[in-house]
């Protein structure tokens, strides 16, 4: 959601929004942390995801005479409909406002508060914890919050959030696997937990596999009765999971099928053709480019770990027969700074804007997780390495980033992709096996 800052021309009036009511978020994000948009070029432009608006900002856009002259009506009706349309530069998606200098059009012709909201703001994030505090973030996605590049970003929360204008809360109630419903104040004593293993930990996938155990014993120490959870019981069941003996993760049982689905649908997006294959997208391959082929053999080759792919942020091809010689990554001092994002994806209380269950944040690290090492790995075996670098690492926390943690959310993720989440949580085995070939 690139917002191109650099002061090209002055911004116009921005347009009326409405003011949140506390004005100063508190950084959830390394102190000293740096931001401004550069030449990086364009990531957030080409992302293959869909920069969504409300419908009153979408007219606003779409009946601009100037928009409508540049734009196709192919491009009007989708912007219309509440999306940025993408079309395909490059093997990439790219959005329609995105000039060959790789800055924003839009922008540049009308100034950065005439550009969607989500498109100013980003990097930030906002949100309003249990307290009612207001949070401010940062994507690692974004190559500046990555390298630490800018100004400090403390000093751009107050602006970020004017240009947001709204705030997601945190959800009153969560739940857990079997239907108990827990309010905040029973809830975040358990999110609490999770915060200091973490912290603790230099093997994030081991303290994972702990994590999905001690929600186990949590669960089965809870009385019967809903009537009868209160935060007393609560306590007493955290207590009975602190006692309770976790399983280790064994290594060697193998992917499995769930594992292999989940990569083969989502790595599987990020390479090239499906990641230009948007439901968005402007000026469609014509039949006999057989996307549809195409997209289905991708598949199938993450399915059989077999073939070389153009994965997204990899500038070379990525041999998939040799990823599994590449050590996996996250341990030791890259373990920890894994930990440290899971940790820091907690506390922007982003996933918990929505009711569901408890589990299910949980699901969202463990696949951050792997996601991030499966990543790094791809990136290593492409460059003929057996070792991932730290910027493998940092990069495959960009991907998590954007595949699981902030950008694409469970609610917005395809069928198959919501069904495999379900069967992951439903069948604890099948998610220790992918966190088992992630470890070594
Ligand atoms: S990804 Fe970051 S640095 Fe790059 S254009 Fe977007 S905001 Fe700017």
């Amino acid at each position: 959601m690139a917002s191109k800052q650099k002061k090209r021309r002055k911004p116009k009036a921005r347009a009326a929004a409405p003011t949140p009511r506390v004005r100063k978020p508190l950084p959830v994000f390394r102190e000293g942390q740096r931001f401004a948009c550069r030449d990086c070029p364009a990531r957030c432009c080409r992302m293959p995801w869909g920069v969504a608006m409300k419908q009153d900002e979408a007219q606003r856009i779409a009946s601009d005479p100037w928009v409508k002259e540049r734009l196709s009506d192919e491009a009007l009706a989708v912007l219309a409909g509440g999306v940025l349309p993408m079309t395909e530069r490059d093997r990439r998606p790219a959005c329609v406002f995105l000039d060959e200098d790789q800055w924003c059009g839009l922008q540049k012709e009308k100034g950065h508060a005439f550009i969607p909201r989500a498109c100013q703001v980003f990097p930030f994030g906002f949100t309003r914890d249990e307290n009612d505090r207001l949070l401010g973030s940062l994507s690692r996605l974004c190559p500046s919050v990555r390298d630490d590049y800018g100004e400090p970003a403390v000093e751009q929360l107050h602006d970020k959030l004017e240009q947001q204008g709204f705030v997601h809360n945190t959800s009153t109630a969560m739940s857990t696997l079997t239907g108990v419903i827990l309010p905040r104040s029973q809830y975040f004593p358990i999110v609490k937990t999770w915060e200091s293993r973490l912290e603790r930990t230099d093997n994030p996938l081991e303290t994972l596999a702990q994590l999905f155990d001690w929600m186990s014993a949590f669960e089965l120490a809870l009385p019967g009765g809903h009537e009868k959870v209160n935060d007393e019981t609560v306590q007493k069941a955290m207590a009975a999971a602190d006692d309770a003996e976790p399983t280790p993760l064994r290594t060697g049982s193998g992917l499995g099928y769930h594992g292999r689905m989940f990569y083969a649908h989502v790595m599987g997006h990020l390479c090239y053709p499906v990641r230009v294959s948007l439901d968005h997208r402007v000026g469609k391959p014509p039949w006999f480019h057989f996307a549809g082929l195409r997209a289905f053999l991708l598949r199938m080759m993450w399915l059989a770990m077999r073939g070389t792919v153009d994965l997204l942020f990899v500038d070379r091809p990525v041999p998939l027969g040799r990823v599994a010689r590449v050590v996996p990554p996250v341990v030791g001092e890259q373990g920890r700074t894994v930990a440290a994002f899971l940790v820091e994806s907690l506390r922007r209380r982003q996933l918990f804007s929505q009711p569901r269950q408890l589990q299910a944040v949980l699901l969202d690290l463990a696949l951050a997780t792997v996601l991030t090492s499966r990543f790094a790995r791809c990136s290593a075996a492409a460059k003929g390495k057996t070792e991932a670098a730290p910027e493998d690492v940092a990069e495959g926390l960009g991907i998590a980033e954007l595949m699981v943690i902030s950008h694409i959310s469970p609610t917005r993720a395809s069928t198959l992709l919501q069904r495999l989440r379900w069967a992951m949580l439903s069948e604890p085995f099948s998610l220790r096996r992918m966190l088992s070939t992630e470890a070594t």
